[in-house]
Formats: structure tokens, C-alpha cells, sequence
């Protein structure tokens, strides 16, 4: 992940109750309009860096005060852009060219949420927004209340979802966690009609559609795209679905129905979303990969700052410079002894230009080794795009970014392993169905849920969904496109979309959805371009010059033109394509049609 300071793609809500600068009587010319966007690169540059500055003390050094100073840059910055996209409505009918245009539509949306106008609304909606994330961060449920050392939160409720496999304790903890939602309730609906009263102001119908409108197209016709994807990896993700649910149910009995939805509280997860961890209890036969990338690593102690130099090479194998010395003087790679860090991986380019540095507390594990070169591909991203002005400095759409890091890391197979000499013989293709098991549980699984949390957001943003009917939604989408349900009904006296973080935390769903998908569109073209004659998943580009020079005349794009523009670079096609998944998990679809043959599908 990137931080959340990075750039202008801000995920925290706005905290100003800005007014809309007075307007001259003349009309604004293109000069002036250039002039402000000038203004706006330069002003957002220097605040932007101060952010990320304040943001990476914060987090690696955390204490009161730096947490004090991270929130007031942050809030500065946050101040600043929202009151130079209320300026930008001002050239809203002014003449001006195409790079211009873009410039001013980016401002509008670069915030998630618009405040409105009237001071007194705007300040009740900056707090009931901070409310919210706070009512969320604080979250906690108590087996009981009187004891303080029964609370757990959200940490330790996923640890438990991830080990334990007793049915009701997995259900008193499910439906435990979901008890610190009902109460923000009130202050969601409400949240919803202010920042949709902001988002009016600066054009848009609604919330929603002013989140949509940043992926250069029409809004309903990029809902109807998302529609169009998942109808093709759907049939893939049905017959997993079937498959796990055959295999819930010799575990966990009648419990699990044997043609209907899976209860949500089995799969590993608290929402369902990945299902990695119940990956020991479908566990295809004989399909142990014959090695173990983490007892190598440690055999061969492997420092941290080894296994990044690893990951810097497969980049500078494809042509990339490398890394600048002050990455290495300045990343944290280890967590330290002294002082309490955020552990949790993520890039940063903490000047916008070439600060590039890495915040992770590496282990000598399988996962942390794929993770850096995940990370890794945020860095060359930032560091391709540095030569535009600030406003351009993104990826090519918020999905692309994750889906860059991915995408690399789809490229860490048995065959690169041998290359850089970590094994000696990549396993033959028969043990491949275990790893494409567990990588289905991650990427597969996810689909569904990685679409319809904005599904629902932009329904009761539009007010398609009232407020009485929240729950209720929630749960009939996570029921068509997940398959999956709660064992008891959930009434309107719950508010279960708040028990996820990005409800109440404010931040937009669809780019996770969309960088599962272009990760293997990514991968596939790029494995084509360097050469790749083996099936998809045991494809790497590593070493390819050629994909390399792909891969960057993409990622220098930055956010300069439209995504479709940026994606043709690469697949040579200006549509999004699930097709590439298909093919990715190709064995394992025909694996798994053996598997269920004469079983329930669907539900
Ligand atoms: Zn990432």
C-alpha cells in the first residue's frame, strides 16, 4: 500500500468549512486559468511533502506529538485542496485546453469528500466524519463488559477468525465485532446527506457519482464496465465458491448448507473478503511445491537489506535505474528496538520526486520477500511520473497503483526463484494446483467483495437506499455476488457495513476491485512481451528489457491521460479485460470442475 499523504490521492475526509471565493464580474480567461493551476502544482508540491514528511516521523517514531504534528499537515494540505477545487467550478465554462481541462476535473475529485458551503453544515460534517473513523478505530467488543481484559479488537478478532476453527466461538466473535457499528448509524445517514450536498456544489448529483467520475468516463457507463468484468470471472469465482462450500461442510456439518450461501463468519476472515485461511481445510492433495522459500531464506540469512536488494534487481533487470542512495540511508526495513512503529508495509516518495523509501519490518519470510517487490513497484511507479506537474503525479486511475506492485509480484514464480539462485529446480506443474488454490482464495475470492461495497455506497448515496433499509441492502448484495450470509437474520437494529473500516473510515472501494483485475491483464501482456511461452502462472519478466520499457512508458504516463490511454501502453487495448484471470487460473478452473462435478453450484 502507499500512504495515505502520498500525492493528491487523499483518503481522509476535508476539514474546512470553505466558502466559495468571490467572483469578479468579468469571465475567467485561460490565462487565469492556467495561472491557478500553476498555483495549485506549486502550493500542493510543498504541502504534500510537508505531509508526508510530518507522516513518516509519525509512523516511524509514534508518539503523541508527532501524531499531532502528522494531523496538522495533513490538514493543511487537506484545507488547501478542497478550497482550490471549490476555486476550480469558477473555469467550470471557461475555454481552455485539453491538459488544463484535466488539471481542473482532477481537482474537483481529488477529494473524496466535499464539504458544503455553509459553514455550520460544513463543521458538522468534518465531525461526524472524524466520529466515525474514531467510533470505528476505538471499536471493540467484550465477551464481558465488566472485565476489560475480555475486550478485544480488531486485531485480535482477525487472529482469532484466522486460527480458530470452532463454529460458535467463530460465531460469537462474528456477530461480537458487529456490535460496534448500530451506533454510527444516525451519524452515516447524515453523513450522507451533507457530503452529498458538498459534492452538489461542485457539480455532481451525488457522492457517488462524483467518486465515479474519476475514471474518465460517464458514471453509468463505468458501473455497466464493472458489471461487464465480473460477469466474466464470475462462472471461476461460482465454482470455487462450490468447491469451498463442499469443503466447510464436511468440516463444519449442516451448518453450512449444502446448496445455499456460506456462513459468513467461516471463511478465515471477518469479512469474508480473502479466505486465505481456511486454505489448510480445502487443501488440494499432494501439492506441497517441494520447497519453502521462508526456511531458505533463513537458512541463508538473509539480512533485510539482502532480500531488498533482491527485489531492486529484478526492477533494474528490466531496465530500471537503480534505487537512489538516499533510499537506503532513509528507509525503515527492520523493525527497531526503541520506539513503537506502524509495522504495516508501504512506499513512499516523500519529496514527490525522488525521496523514495520503504516502511516495513521485514522478516526473512516467503510473503515479506513477494511483499517488497510489491512495494518496490510503487517506488518506480512515483519515481516514473516525478518530471509532471503535481496534479499529474498518480497513477493512471486509483487502481492502477496496487495493481503495478501486483503485478510484479505475480512475477515471483518458481522459475525466477531458480534464476536468482534461491532453488534449484522449479517443481513440475503437477504440484501447481495447491499454489493457484491458495492464490484463488486471495485474488478470486475477493472479487465480489471488492465490488459491492461501493455497489452499496453508491446506492445510498443516490438514495436508491434509504436509511431503513441499510442493513438490509448490505446484506442482499453480499448474498448476489458473494454467496455468502449470516446465520441469524440481521435486522435494521444492526448496521453491518459499518463493522468495515472504509464505511465509516470514508474511503472509496472500487480500486481494489479493479487492480485484482488489471494485475493479470498487466501480467499477461507484459509475460507476452517478454517472450513467455509457459502457462500464465509460471510466467515471470524478469530480466526483459522489452517488457521493462513497456512497463515504463505506462507508469511515466503518470496521470497525464486518460487510464485507457495508460492501459493500451501495456495491452495494446484501451479496455479492461478479466479475460487475463481466466487464463491465469486455468488448471485450477479445470481442477475444480473435476472436483465438484455432480455437486451444487450457485446458491
Ligand atoms: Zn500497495
Amino acid at each position: 500500500m502507499r500512504p495515505r499523504t502520498f500525492g493528491l490521492a487523499v483518503s481522509l475526509f476535508l476539514a474546512c468549512a470553505c466558502t466559495r471565493t468571490t467572483s469578479s464580474d468579468t469571465a475567467p480567461t485561460a490565462a487565469d486559468a492556467k495561472k491557478f493551476i500553476d498555483d495549485v502544482n506549486a502550493t500542493t508540491l510543498k504541502l504534500a511533502t510537508e505531509a508526508s514528511q510530518a507522516g513518516w516521523v509519525a509512523e516511524t517514531y509514534i508518539t503523541g506529538d508527532t501524531s499531532a504534528l502528522n494531523a496538522r499537515a495533513n490538514q493543511r494540505f487537506i484545507d488547501t485542496l478542497a478550497r482550490y477545487a471549490k476555486d476550480a467550478v469558477r473555469f467550470d465554462h471557461t475555454d481552455v485546453p485539453p491538459d488544463l481541462r484535466r488539471s481542473l476535473d482532477l481537482l474537483k475529485v481529488a477529494l473524496v469528500m466535499a464539504t458544503p458551503s455553509d459553514p455550520r453544515e460544513g463543521e458538522e460534517l468534518t465531525s461526524i466524519a472524524a466520529n466515525l473513523d474514531a467510533a470505528y478505530g476505538k471499536g471493540k467488543w467484550c465477551e464481558d463488559p465488566k472485565k476489560p481484559e475480555s475486550c478485544l479488537d480488531i486485531n485480535q478478532i482477525t487472529e482469532i477468525m484466522r486460527v480458530s476453527r470452532d463454529e460458535k466461538k467463530l460465531r460469537q466473535v462474528w456477530e461480537g465485532w458487529h456490535t460496534i457499528s448500530p451506533s454510527m448509524r444516525k451519524d452515516y445517514a447524515r453523513f450522507v446527506d451533507l457530503s452529498n450536498k458538498g459534492a452538489k456544489e461542485l457539480g455532481f448529483p451525488d457522492t457517488g457519482a462524483m467518486w465515479r467520475s474519476k475514471y474518465d468516463m460517464p458514471a453509468d457507463a463505468f458501473t455497466k464496465e464493472l458489471d461487464r468484468l465480473w460477469d466474466q470471472v464470475r462462472p471461476l469465482y461460482l465454482k470455487l465458491h462450490a468447491y469451498v462450500r463442499m469443503k466447510l461442510r464436511e468440516k463444519y456439518g449442516d451448518v453450512v448448507p449444502a446448496n445455499g450461501p456460506i456462513p459468513a463468519h467461516l471463511l478465515g476472515n471477518i469479512w469474508a473478503q480473502d479466505w486465505t485461511n481456511v486454505y489448510p481445510l480445502v487443501a488440494p492433495k499432494n501439492s506441497d511445491p517441494g520447497y519453502d522459500l521462508t526456511a531458505i531464506l533463513k537458512n541463508r540469512k538473509l539480512t533485510p537489506v539482502d532480500m531488498v536488494k533482491t527485489g531492486e534487481r529484478f526492477y533494474t533487470s528490466l531496465g530500471f535505474s537503480p534505487l537512489p542512495q538516499t533510499f537506503w540511508e532513509r528507509s525503515m526495513l527492520v523493525k527497531p528496538r526503541d520506539r513503537d512503529v506502524v509495522c504495516h508495509a508501504s512506499a513512499w516518495d516523500v519529496d514527490n520526486v525522488e525521496d523514495l523509501r520503504i516502511k516495513m519490518c521485514i522478516e526473512p519470510t516467503d510473503e515479506d520477500f513477494r511483499t517488497i517487490h510489491h512495494e518496490l513497484g510503487h517506488n518506480f511507479y512515483q519515481r516514473s511520473y516525478k518530471d509532471l506537474p503535481m496534479l499529474f503525479r498518480d497513477s493512471a486511475n486509483d487502481g492502477f497503483h496496487e495493481a503495478i506492485g501486483d503485478t510484479i509480484a505475480l512475477s515471483v514464480t518458481p522459475e525466477y526463484l531458480v534464476k536468482i539462485g534461491m532453488i534449484e529446480k522449479a517443481p513440475d506443474s503437477s504440484r501447481d494446483i495447491g499454489l493457484l488454490m491458495q492464490r484463488a482464495l486471495e485474488k478470486i475470492a475477493f472479487l465480489p467483495f471488492g465490488l459491492l461495497i461501493d455497489q452499496w455506497r453508491w446506492k445510498v448515496f443516490s438514495g436508491e437506499v434509504k436509511p431503513d433499509d441499510y442493513n438490509k441492502s448490505w446484506w442482499d448484495l453480499r448474498l448476489k455476488y458473494q454467496g455468502v450470509a449470516p446465520v441469524a437474520a440481521r435486522s435494521e437494529e444492526f448496521f453491518d457495513p459499518g463493522a468495515k473500516y472504509h464505511v465509516p473510515g470514508n474511503v472509496p472501494y472500487t480500486r481494489y476491485f479493479l487492480a485484482d483485475i488489471l494485475q493479470f491483464q498487466f501480467h499477461r501482456a507484459l509475460s507476452q512481451t517478454a517472450g513467455c511461452t509457459s502457462m500464465l502462472h509460471r510466467c515471470s519478466i524478469y530480466q526483459s528489457a522489452d517488457a521493462g520499457k513497456k512497463l515504463n512508458d505506462m507508469l511515466s504516463m503518470g496521470l497525464s491521460q486518460p487510464w485507457p490511454e495508460a492501459l493500451t501502453k501495456i495491452a495494446g487495448t484501451k479496455q479492461m479485460d478479466a479475460s487475463a484471470i481466466l487464463d491465469y487460473f486455468k488448471p485450477l478452473d479445470t481442477w475444480l470442475d473435476e472436483q465438484i462435478k455432480g455437486k451444487p453450484v450457485g446458491w
